[in-house]
């Protein structure tokens, strides 16, 4: 088992995704969440269930108006794995004649509930034509030790530890087959990983460092820290920033965030115009993408 790296160009790649599901009510506020990426005209991906798009259909015309992208975020918020074939299939039918019915929609890409899946989940992907899937995990540094579990940036001998902080990370890359670089998992589908430091795991998790609005700087600045590793490779980077969750107390992580990427030269993308423009290239010949090869 090995990576092929086939040269990778030095591009780093950025993309805010904000799911959005059952706790997308009017307290969010939809609209400074918006006003943060258009700040630095910033296109965003929102992976939207259908029942919530049926709900608040304005909302999601908002957010389509100002240029970013919808995403497929299931028909409803029930978890996906370990449905049949057949069921995903389905649900995942569902959920596109449900956002082409309300919005004239087209999906090109999916995230599932909760981030579960299996293996039906992305052949059901494929049945229905989708392109795209950001689902699996990916860690530039491996926070998630027993000795830094709390307040992990601030952690004093952080510096001489991270390069160790690093490999760990790159083992369970290997272990979770995942690429710095979209990947093809099945002949028509591109998986595009997420970052494994959800905000709710920095935010929320009893086992996560429990950031509260007074830290934004610092979610910002591990967001940061893993953009970094990409400096001399490459990549992409996927950061999940729901805006149920996330609007208004955390929006400075997400502004303190995007302005440095954007001084460290990373260019932000919405998942569909990453997948596509991965997606050009034959994954065979073409150097721009990192082929996994068992
Ligand atoms: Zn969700």
């Amino acid at each position: 088992m090995s990576f092929n790296n086939v040269a990778a160009n030095n591009k780093i790649i950025a993309c805010v995704s904000g799911d959005i599901n059952g706790d997308f009510e009017n307290k969010t506020h939809l609209k400074e969440y918006l006003d943060v990426l258009g700040k630095y005209n910033v296109k965003a991906t929102f992976p939207t269930t259908l029942d919530v798009a049926e709900n608040y259909t304005d909302r999601i015309k908002l957010i389509l108006k100002n240029g970013h992208e919808i995403a497929g975020h299931g028909d409803n918020h029930k978890i996906f794995k370990g449905g049949s074939l057949q069921e995903q299939t389905e649900r995942l039918r569902k959920m596109m004649a449900g956002f082409y019915d309300i919005l004239g929609l087209q999906l090109k890409g999916f995230r599932a509930p909760w981030t579960k899946f299996d293996k039906n989940t992305h052949d059901a992907l494929s049945n229905v034509g989708l392109k795209y899937d950001s689902n699996i995990k990916r860690l530039e540094i491996m926070f998630r030790l027993p000795y830094i579990n709390k307040k992990n940036m601030d952690v004093r001998n952080y510096q001489h530890i991270k390069p160790f902080l690093k490999m760990a990370a790159q083992l369970y890359n290997v272990s979770q087959k995942t690429s710095k670089y979209p990947y093809y998992i099945l002949p028509n589908l591109i998986e595009i990983p997420v970052l494994g430091y959800s905000d709710y795991y920095l935010i929320s998790s009893p086992k996560g460092p429990k950031y509260t609005k007074f830290d934004n700087e610092k979610i910002g600045a591990v967001w940061l820290e893993n953009l970094k590793c990409l400096r001399n490779s490459g990549g992409v980077m996927v950061i999940d920033a729901h805006p149920g969750f996330f609007s208004p107390d955390y929006l400075g992580a997400l502004d303190y965030f995007i302005e440095n990427a954007l001084k460290i030269g990373a260019t932000f993308k919405t998942l569909d115009s990453i997948a596509s423009e991965y997606m050009e290239f034959d994954p065979t010949e073409n150097s721009q993408v990192e082929i996994y090869t068992t």
